[in-house]
């Protein structure tokens, strides 16, 4: 489950708008999702694979890190998780730390129309 509320923040997210949305955090834009070595012992274990199956399978070197590849159909990347609008996640038990954090990002903190037009789950912090 993600969080709800973070320190700092002047929204508040719902997690209940996640069942009829059509997974826009995962798909739309191309953008990096980073794991580390834990994270990647945790997507290996969900697969019952080894993290060297998964880092040839699934993730993709950037600026010497590792994110997760994408996928590019019909003029819009995904991310390769994805399974489609209504499953979305496909490793939701397992996914890293940074999909877990959504939509408490540093990107967003000062860009919530922004996030607005992305997620339909983001409230507004009553008086704020
Ligand atoms: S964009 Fe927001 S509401 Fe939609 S699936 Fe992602 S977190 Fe849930
Ligand atoms: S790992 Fe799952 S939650 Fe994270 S971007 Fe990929 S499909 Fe979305």
């Amino acid at each position: 489950m993600n969080i709800t509320s973070q320190s700092g923040f002047s929204y508040f997210f719902d997690p209940a708008a996640c069942r009829a949305c059509a997974g826009f955090c995962c798909r739309g834009q191309s953008g990096s999702i980073w794991v580390n070595a834990r994270e990647i012992a945790r997507i290996a274990d969900f697969f019952e694979s080894n993290q060297i199956d998964i880092i040839h399978r699934y993730l993709t070197p950037v600026d010497n890190r590792l994110s997760i590849r994408e996928r590019f159909a019909d003029g819009q990347f995904s991310c390769v998780f994805f399974a489609d609008q209504e499953k979305k996640c496909s490793i939701h038990a397992a996914r890293p730390d940074q999909c877990r954090r959504f939509p408490f990002w540093e990107h967003y903190r000062n860009r919530i129309d922004e996030l607005f037009r992305e997620c339909p789950g983001v409230r507004l912090t009553p008086g704020i």
